[in-house]
């Protein structure tokens, strides 16, 4: 059975070229760039090739020394050092501000620091999935340190206004971070135009492979390590480089630079197709997040009175790979953070289904799972002891 994948805000396929790019790194010029001799040496100009693709396609500075792009291990570390290290930076100022939505790799420290003293203001969004702007520069004060607001949101995709927080946040004369993980790559950005202080991104979310990421980090911006250990990255990131990675992920960011227009408009109207058919065909079903401000590759559904877990099952029986909003943990079904925040109600929450296409998806896949939704959906309602028969 062919597998039909719609999973990509959890990870992507590695493009060919990234793959083909990559193999010489693994067995043939596997030196360490901080070698003193040819072989591991040469590796170096490798790295700065990569900076100079991934500055390309953000639109920043490529050069070296300060480094404004640092290449990290994924979305995770780059969250964590961007929100420690600012932190470490501002020994005067305890107070960081974040939202509702955000993914766990930034949730999880805001939590961690709120236990070691700082105020975390977490800020609330609407149905739709969005922030009140005014709310948010009330909050900003000379105690605030950091403000870290997603710039696309990983189950809904409902996209955030970056560019006009970060004027915000520039204007009240704090530090602006923002978690890109699920933009870069699907929606353009031009960080040379916009007052952006930090950016997290993950290479396995645009066709590179895992375990490899970037800190975007604007000069002057004061930042402390959070890897500490040997000199790579100018001191700025200890550990060995993944070069391997960091060459793929350069690859990457090369297509993703030439093609995204074209891929987007492609992509969301496959996306339109499905997300429009499903709504139509199966009674009771709505989408969550906000309609036309969001990622062209994202569609969350909420299926009211049967589960997502459900769903997920009887799709994978057709080869079909989406992702549910809840997360099961420890035998509890717990919704979502992100839909609870939005105010979803409880029986749609425990039924939403996020499908999220990439570029290599076709029509024929969407054709496809257009024609199986419907009885799917009938089949688990038949079930459901919420249906009155
Ligand atoms: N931030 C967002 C919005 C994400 O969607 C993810 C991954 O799902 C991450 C951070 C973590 O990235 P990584 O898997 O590279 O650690």
């Amino acid at each position: 059975m062919k597998t039909i994948y719609f999973d990509n805000n959890a990870t992507t396929k590695v493009a060919e070229e990234v793959a083909e790019e990559m193999k010489p790194f693994f067995c043939e010029l596997y030196g360490n760039p901080s070698s003193m001799h040819t072989f591991g040496g040469q590796i170096a100009a490798k790295i700065r090739k990569s900076r100079k693709q991934v500055a390309n396609l953000l639109g920043c500075d490529p050069s070296e020394d300060p480094a404004e792009i640092i290449f990290t291990s994924g979305g995770t570390e780059s969250d964590n050092a961007a929100i420690n290290g600012v932190l470490a930076a501002a020994v005067d100022k305890r107070k960081i501000i974040t939202s509702r939505v955000e993914h766990p790799a930034v949730l999880s420290v805001c939590k961690q620091l709120k236990e070691h003293g700082y105020t975390v203001i977490e800020l609330e969004v609407d149905k739709q999935g969005r922030l009140d702007l005014d709310k948010l520069e009330e909050q900003i004060d000379d105690d605030t340190a950091l403000v870290t607001i997603m710039h696309a949101n990983n189950e809904t995709g409902v996209i955030f206004p970056v560019e006009q927080i970060a004027e915000l946040v520039k204007g009240k004369g704090s530090v602006f971070h923002t978690d890109a993980v699920q933009a870069v790559g699907k929606i353009p950005l031009n960080l040379s135009k916009s007052n952006i202080d930090l950016l997290s991104l993950s290479g396995h979310k645009l066709h590179a492979p895992k375990g490899v990421g970037v800190l975007y980090v604007r000069k002057g911006t004061r930042i402390k390590p959070f890897m500490l250990g040997g000199h790579q990255e100018k001191g700025r990131r200890a550990g060995t480089e993944n070069i391997p990675g960091i060459v793929g992920l350069g690859k990457a960011c090369e297509l993703a630079a030439k093609n995204i227009k074209e891929e987007n408009e492609r992509v969301k109207k496959l996306r339109d197709k499905l997300e429009n058919a499903i709504l139509k065909n199966c009674p009771d079903s709505m989408l969550n997040g906000d309609k036309d401000n969001r990622l062209p590759n994202t569609s969350n559904i909420s299926f009211e009175y049967i589960e997502g877990e459900a769903i997920l099952l009887m799709l994978d029986k057709f080869g079909i790979c989406a992702s549910s909003g809840s997360a099961c943990t420890s035998g509890s079904l717990e919704p979502s953070h992100v839909l609870r925040a939005m105010g979803v109600p409880f029986t749609a929450a425990h039924g939403s289904i996020r499908f999220s296409l990439s570029r290599y998806n076709t029509e024929e896949e969407v054709n496809y799972t257009i024609e199986k939704m419907p009885s799917i959906v009938n089949r688990l309602r038949e079930l459901s002891p919420f249906v009155a028969k």
